[in-house]
């Protein structure tokens, strides 16, 4: 069903007056965790004001280490709801079990699989009639073959709204959080017919490649990117704080990428 040998056409994907995959550029931002009403109030006005579509924001975070802040949970989905409808944004927010996909579905407009569970068989089989698109994130080991079964999963359920997400996987290199596989995006279209998705702040790690990276997974192709902006990095719940935009450098990158694609 993934197959682009399957189903020719480029899947669109229509949520309210967004549409993914069909030509114009989506971007999702926001904050990798939502932390207080104020946050997440503040950081979706300027994702809306810089042109955003969708905000991103976890309500649920699948940390390294148990004793990391693991996010502030269900109350979270209730945050990011009440400040994309005031602000006019989509949203989207992370489900990690199979158990919190119904809540999730009920509070948010897109629900994201992250990398560690993309071979989640029970959570991709239970999203397959969620009734919600998903944004499926590739694992930051896994190849082509094994993403795309992994989206065939959702699709084999019934949901025919997924989105691939490049978000870098593993390679020797340290300097970079993981390496964001460009050729990723290409690849997938050609295989597939979904919509790819760019995630340059996971894919790199670091801030100041975030500009870069999105503006050449624009280049490669990209339906859409997924940004981390934050209004006060440094003291962020999570360690994303370091690969997050200022809302300033968030603003000034939509602008850029405003000469480079039509944004929605
Ligand atoms: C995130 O989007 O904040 C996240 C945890 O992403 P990933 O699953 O790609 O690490
Ligand atoms: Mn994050």
């Amino acid at each position: 069903l993934a197959s682009r040998d399957f189903h020719p056409e480029n899947t669109v994907i229509n949520i309210g007056d967004v549409k993914i995959g069909g030509g114009d550029l989506v971007v999702m931002g926001g904050p990798c965790a939502v932390e207080s009403p104020e946050q997440i109030d503040e950081i979706a006005r300027l994702v809306k004001a810089a042109g955003g579509q969708v905000l991103r924001g976890g309500a649920f975070k699948p940390r390294t280490g148990p004793y990391s802040f693991q996010g502030v949970g269900v109350e979270g989905l209730v945050m990011m709801a009440e400040a994309g409808k005031k602000h006019d944004l989509l949203t989207i927010t992370e489900v990690m079990t199979p158990e919190y996909v119904d809540v999730c579905a009920e509070y948010a407009d897109i629900l994201q699989v992250g990398t560690r569970n993309m071979q989640n068989f029970d959570l991709l089989r239970k999203l397959g009639t969620c009734g919600k698109p998903v944004l499926l994130k590739r694992g930051f080991s896994s190849t082509y073959d094994e993403f795309l079964n992994a989206a065939e999963y959702i699709l084999a359920g019934g949901n025919p709204n997924v989105m691939l997400c490049e978000r870098g996987i593993r390679t020797f290199e340290t300097y970079t959080r993981n390496t964001l596989d460009l050729s990723a995006i290409p690849v997938l279209q050609n295989l597939s017919h979904l919509p790819v998705i760019s995630d340059p702040s996971h894919g790199t790690g670091r801030r100041e490649l975030v500009e870069p990276m999105t503006k050449a997974s624009v280049a490669a192709g990209a339906d859409g990117l997924i940004i981390e902006m934050h209004t006060d990095p440094d003291n962020s719940m999570t360690g994303d704080g370091v690969q997050s935009l200022f809302p300033d450098q968030f603003a000034a990158l939509l602008q850029d990428l405003e000469k480079l694609a039509p944004l929605v």
